[in-house]
């Protein structure tokens, strides 16, 4: 049996080993067509400093992560450690065990390119106490450190905190959603409760926004939550919504939806729709001329008895539970850039039958909205759907 030192040295002869000097000048030139760098240490020592541009993948993740990060095996690929043993050895495993064409070590590792002179980023990083909160999505690669850096800046606004967005709401703060923006004007009713889980006996007669920041902060101090005490109109649409990354909307009523993507459009704002009656659920995500809006979906409002807004309407208590969720799961692969989001697709949910049915939704090239120019949307317009009013009076 060759001893560890004896077979590095074979495995070092059988890969392709090159100069920090080789890859700075390979990356400085590459303009983004580089070779890929791969730092194979451990998290800490990824965390204290790497090479710009290196993507992270543990030597002892090599095998099931690697493919994430580089997914053409004919690439270039440059591997390094802390002084150029592990990367060897992880070489070879990439050459001689997964088909990896052009594969090199970096002589030396991070040790070697510092003692040069070469610049060295130190990542952002999480307190020890957030590592621990998030360690499953820390462990989960389409997440990771950089997925949850992600969720801490970002800034989402939920529109209602009734029974779509109470469970959204203390998802999102769960998961880490940096900044939660709530708007909501109404109070905790006991006919709340039944479905509307992020407020509890305690804070009926309590407006919906401080009952939701109570709940949210006990859950998570690391989510900052700005409340809006008021009702979405066209008074106050732009102010409220601009700066936010995502919109959840969980609105009741038609005319402010209508309002709220006339709005999102103009300022390219993704909203995160869902709407709920009965046994049924409606989910989709409009994405300003990414995907179709609101108003290529449905150009006339939909049929009176489809219009919860137009009168007291049931819904079984856990269905809010499902499609709310169902819109966090979009907001947070939104955020993290992940997966294939639910855009120019609407999503059925019949709880009774226990089926999901998807509808393919496309751009109308006549929409009125998402047809134009983001600028040339006029405030008079905005949200104005004439016959609405006659519409819902008829009920
Ligand atoms: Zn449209």
């Amino acid at each position: 049996m060759a001893s560890g030192a004896e077979l590095i040295r074979k495995i070092k002869e059988s890969i392709r080993e090159v100069d920090p000097k080789e890859v700075h000048e390979a990356v400085a030139n590459g303009n983004g067509s580089g070779p890929l760098l791969v730092d194979v240490r451990e998290q800490h020592e990824f965390e204290e400093g790497h090479i710009p541009g290196a993507v992270h993948v543990p030597r002892g993740h090599l095998e099931s992560r690697i493919e994430n990060k580089a997914s053409d095996k004919s690439q270039q690929v440059i591997l390094y450690c802390a002084s150029g043993q592990r990367s060897a050895l992880a070489a070879h495993t990439l050459q001689s065990l997964l088909g990896y064409e052009d594969v090199a070590s970096m002589n030396g590792g991070i040790t070697l390119w510092k003692d040069r002179g070469y610049e060295v980023e130190t990542p952002r990083s999480l307190t020890p106490e957030q590592k621990s909160r998030y360690s499953r999505h820390l462990l989960l690669p389409e997440v990771g450190l950089e997925g949850q850096l992600k969720l801490l800046d970002a800034k989402v606004l939920l529109l209602g905190a009734g029974g779509l967005g109470s469970p959204t709401a203390l998802y999102l703060g769960a998961v880490g959603v940096g900044t939660l923006g709530i708007i909501d004007n109404d109070v905790v009713d006991v006919s709340n409760l039944q479905r509307q889980v992020i407020h509890t006996n305690d804070t009926v007669g309590e407006p919906k926004v401080d009952s939701a920041e109570r709940a949210i902060k006990a859950l998570n101090p690391d989510v900052n939550v700005v409340k809006y005490n008021a009702r979405l109109d066209a008074s106050n649409i732009m102010e409220v919504i601009e700066g936010y990354d995502v919109i959840v909307d969980g609105l009741d009523n038609f005319p402010t939806r209508y309002l709220l993507n006339d709005a999102s459009v103009r300022l390219r704002i993704p909203v995160v729709s869902a709407s709920i009656l009965g046994f049924d659920g409606q989910l989709s995500v409009f994405a300003p001329y990414d995907g179709p809006c609101y108003r290529c979906l449905y150009p006339t409002p939909p049929p009176a008895e489809l219009a919860p807004s137009c009168g007291a309407n049931g819904v079984l208590g856990v269905l809010p539970g499902t499609m709310g969720l169902l819109q966090a799961t979009e907001v947070v692969k939104l955020i993290i850039g992940t997966g294939d989001p639910l855009i120019g697709r609407l999503l059925l949910y019949d709880a009774l039958a226990a089926t999901f049915t998807e509808l393919k939704v496309r751009r109308d090239p006549d929409c009125p909205i998402c047809s134009r120019e983001p600028d040339a949307i006029s405030d008079d317009e905005m949200g104005v759907f004439p016959d609405y009013e006659a519409f819902c009076a008829g009920v």
